[in-house]
């Protein structure tokens, strides 16, 4: 398969792949506001994978289109669906100490969550400033909650 390459580890390909997509026969394909994005989050994930010690850096859920985001119960402003966030685990590493590599290196997110078992990575907007929030999403019967700061369970 041909990969489009963004950066020097991370494909186009891999921040569009979805299970889900796949499996429901989903088109998961952006338009070109989105690539532009998806370029940017790329480069993010390169700053990243250099905070978790040049380990592999897995994008379990990256770029979701509006159908993809309602069929997982994404919410309605995620900005997976504009490009700008990754879901990621690391090889060796707990999503806890993935979060706290990120903070650790300084890297100012939009949005980082520490979501138990996989870490949510979201950038700004061009030309808006990263709002620095760090948050832990606790998911209970009564759906999830975010508490302020990165909070091991
Ligand atoms: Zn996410």
């Amino acid at each position: 398969m041909s990969r489009t390459k963004l950066t020097t580890h991370f494909s186009l390909e891999e921040l569009l792949f979805s299970q889900e997509a796949a499996r429901h026969c989903l088109d998961n394909i952006p338009g070109g506001s989105v690539q532009i994005n998806l370029a940017r989050l790329a480069e993010t994930l390169e700053r990243i994978r250099a905070a978790v010690g040049n380990r592999t850096v897995t994008v379990t859920s990256g770029y979701r289109s509006p159908a993809l985001n309602q069929r997982i119960g994404g919410s309605r402003t995620s900005a997976h669906m504009d490009g700008r966030a990754a879901d990621i685990v690391v090889r060796g590493m707990t999503a806890l100490q993935v979060a706290r590599a990120i903070q650790a290196a300084g890297i100012v997110l939009d949005q980082l969550i520490f979501e138990g078992s996989w870490v949510h990575v979201g950038i700004a907007r061009v030309g808006e400033r990263a709002r620095g929030d760090v948050l832990t999403a606790k998911f209970g019967p009564a759906g999830v909650k975010y508490e302020r700061g990165i909070v091991a369970a």
